[in-house]
């Protein structure tokens, strides 16, 4: 039944023939399917690398056989890659494998959203360039070539197709470049709340549906390109307004959207391309995206519907406040050889990474330190909050990374329960998933965002190189408490002395 409906779906519909399969359409399915088992696989730390070598084979497939396909002679698809456009393909090709190549060796984990982002953008790009290029010569990438002189029913969908792709992909090539900058720290991670803001956004939004309905009607090709490029203008602005007025401790979100609506536009290329395994994969994208913009909006106790529309409904997101209020507190200080006593006599120890442990590398020596407490029977456990680090996901890569154990690094909500029978907790640079202020003052821009409750210990050890704040930018009343001390300096030196003296 399977092998039949394959068959069906590869064999030109128009000349059916069991002998003429469609090979271009069976690779794309092969393709998808291997996209979707990626997916699955990167949902979980055991199947990442599995879902990672399904994706690459996909795309492999994908690009080798649109090729292959696209300049044999007569092959099914037509011949619609022009020799003469070969060398520039291949050398496109050649270029950007290495650029990635280059950028994957280089980048540090803790720059990850931000080349993700960037990423992004690129797809957003490609959805404006693509649908500026179809426009104006629809015979030169239309796969396979639109004939133009198909109902009028045809090429209105075609137009909408075009008119759509270029809105949801400038939205997202601006978008997706304020992200970048925010998380770089080149843009202020302060929300752009400017008067009367949804109005704008609204009004450009209806700007763009009229010209939309005169690009529709329009048949002179000159006063369509005027509409497109004006409506491709809007989208550019529309996208880094929207961006630029979410706050600080809501871009892990923002990354996660931008993801869902770089599939959309790359949906719409699809669309635009008649290339059916780019439909697939940019709806798989999009809905993945925008599942997981969800879940972490659950797990910031954000509005979901306030942060894609820019922090409509709420005052812009979460905006980083004042350090502090100009009061001194006082706090205690702890050496490493007083942390390692600690340890060694605790029975249940949990260790809190944070966006410091990446910054520092210090995953590996932390490792050490649970496997020597695990020998002196000390129970412990890794505790990761779901935004840790500046990635979803950031701090389970790096763990895994430095080959801790699956079955000990337990996600918030499974270990939130056991703090008050723990010993010690050692926060190991991380700062806003431990605040209490979250619980706490209704005035905190973090107010609402479950957190993870490390003070509810016997004793909370904090490692970083200073009282300074986290990435909301807001104090943390957990470092005055009584029952935490400081250990100041780099993670990792930390970390190193904390082990040495355990081992010794
Ligand atoms: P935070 O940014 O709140 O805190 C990290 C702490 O690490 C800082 O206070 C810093 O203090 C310390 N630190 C930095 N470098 C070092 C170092 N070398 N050694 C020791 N300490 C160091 O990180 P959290 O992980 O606690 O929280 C994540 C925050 O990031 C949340 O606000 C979240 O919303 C936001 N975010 C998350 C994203 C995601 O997808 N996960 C994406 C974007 C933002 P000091 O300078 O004193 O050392």
């Amino acid at each position: 039944m399977f092998q039949e409906y394959c068959l069906v779906l590869a064999t030109d519909s128009a000349n059916y023939s069991p002998a003429d399969p469609n090979y271009l359409v069976i690779a794309y399915l092969v393709a998808a399917i291997l996209f979707i088992l990626s997916l699955g696989g990167l949902s979980r730390h055991e199947s990442a690398r599995k879902g990672n070598l399904c994706g690459v084979l996909g795309i492999l497939i994908a690009i080798g056989a649109t090729l292959f396909v696209g300049v044999v002679p007569g092959s099914e698809a037509g011949d619609w890659i022009k020799p003469s456009i070969l060398p520039a393909i291949w050398a496109a090709i050649v270029i950007g494998a290495g650029i990635g190549v280059f950028v994957a060796h280089r980048v540090q984990m803790t720059s990850m959203p931000q080349l993700v982002a960037i990423l992004h953008s690129f797809v957003g790009l490609a959805a404006v360039l693509v649908g500026l290029s179809n426009q104006l010569d629809p015979t030169h990438i239309s796969m396979p070539p639109i004939d133009v002189k198909e109902a009028r029913m045809e090429e209105w969908i075609h137009k909408i197709e075009i008119f759509l792709g270029v809105f949801i992909g400038g939205i997202t090539f601006t978008g997706s470049i304020v992200a970048f900058g925010k998380l770089d720290g080149r843009v202020s991670s302060k929300p752009l709340t400017i008067p009367g803001r949804h109005l704008f956004n609204l009004a450009m939004v209806l700007v763009c549906v009229g010209l939309g309905y005169w690009f529709l009607q329009t048949e002179n090709p000159a006063e369509n390109m005027w509409a497109l490029y004006l409506m491709t203008a809007i989208s550019f602005v529309v996208g880094a307004h929207l961006v630029l007025a979410i706050g600080g401790a809501d871009m892990p979100v923002v990354v996660s959207m931008l993801n869902s609506y770089s599939g959309w536009a790359a949906a719409a290329t699809g669309f635009m391309l008649k290339n059916d395994l780019l439909i697939i994969t940019g709806a798989l994208v999009g809905s993945s995206g925008a599942i997981l913009s969800y879940i972490m909006c659950a797990a910031m106790n954000r509005s979901f519907i306030s942060v894609i529309l820019g922090g409509f409904g709420s005052d812009g997101g979460a905006a980083p406040a004042p350090a502090s209020s100009g009061e001194k507190l006082s706090y205690n200080e702890m050496q490493a050889e007083e942390v390692a006593e600690s340890l060694r006599d605790a029975k249940n120890v949990v260790i809190v990474p944070g966006y410091g442990m990446a910054v520092a590398q210090a995953q590996h020596p932390i490792r050490e330190i649970s496997e020597a407490l695990k020998k002196n029977g000390t129970t412990t456990r890794f505790a990761i909050h779901p935004v840790a680090g500046r990635l979803p996901g950031h701090m389970n890569v790096l763990l895994a990374e430095a080959r801790v154990p699956y079955d000990v690094v337990l996600e918030m909500d499974e270990i939130n329960d056991d703090f008050p029978d723990t010993d010690v907790v050692l926060v190991v640079g991380a700062n806003d998933i431990v605040n209490p202020s979250a619980e706490t003052d209704p005035s905190s821009p973090i107010y609402g965002m479950p957190v993870l409750q490390a003070w509810k210990a016997a004793q909370v050890v904090i490692l970083k190189r200073s009282m300074g704040t986290g990435y909301s930018g807001i104090d943390n009343p957990l470092f005055y408490n009584e029952n935490s001390a400081m250990l100041f300096g780099d993670a990792k030196s930390s970390v190193d002395q904390i082990l040495q003296k355990l081992k010794s």
